[in-house]
């Protein structure tokens, strides 16, 4: 069961207060999907991970949290109209702003997962900006620490980016000592030589 609570939060940007839906708890009782994207229930509160300030568009998963940058940033172009993207949803919008944020900041992890979430928002809106934001999100993880897990979200954006043979390359003699993870490595690079870039759950792994 998921539960939403509505807070009080005031913006460390512009000092007004607006009432914020916040994410009580939640479960998920499927498999996520390969790019460790929640199964329904989660999935379904993701419009809770970021929340846009009405006044000043400030955005970021809780505005009482320090911008750290000048206030100006939030009326620049490239923020307003992120970067000239013609998104489809409001939601990947949001999480396309939080990306220029951290982006700016050089707070290079929260901007590679509001890329992820943002090509999240773009899949369920059926906005083929999707690929881009893909791109766009394994340009930055080179400038983070990557671990087995980021391992399997980079496959996984490779694939879905259709950058098969770059996929094939860097993952062909890949082990991540673990073996669902290495099963998952596996399962990838099958796709990758089929040219799917369909979107597989760890479900599908496990029961091929
Ligand atoms: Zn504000």
């Amino acid at each position: 069961m998921t539960t939403i609570n509505n807070f009080d939060r005031t913006c460390s940007v512009c000092g007004k207060t607006t009432s914020q839906p916040v994410l009580g708890s939640t479960c998920s009782l499927d498999y996520s999907d390969l790019d460790t994207r929640p199964a329904p229930l989660q999935r379904e509160t993701m419009n809770l991970w970021v929340f846009e300030c009405p006044h000043c568009g400030y955005v970021s998963h809780n505005i009482e949290k320090e911008l750290e940058l000048s206030p100006d940033f939030l009326k620049t172009d490239e923020y307003l109209i992120c970067d000239n993207m013609e998104f489809k949803s409001e939601l990947s919008k949001k999480f396309y702003r939080q990306y220029l944020i951290g982006n700016e900041k050089k707070d290079y992890e929260t901007a590679f997962f509001a890329l992820l979430h943002c090509t999240w928002a773009c899949d369920d809106a059926e906005d083929e900006l999707a690929v881009k934001i893909r791109k766009m999100a394994l340009e930055i993880l080179p400038k983070i620490d990557m671990n087995k897990d980021l391992m399997l979200i980079k496959a996984d954006l490779l694939r879905r980016a259709c950058q098969f043979d770059e996929l094939i390359r860097q993952f062909s003699d890949v082990s991540l000592s673990d073996e669902l993870y290495d099963k998952i490595i596996k399962f990838q690079l099958e796709l990758a030589r089929k040219k799917d870039v369909t979107c597989y759950t760890v479900g599908d792994v496990l029961n091929e």
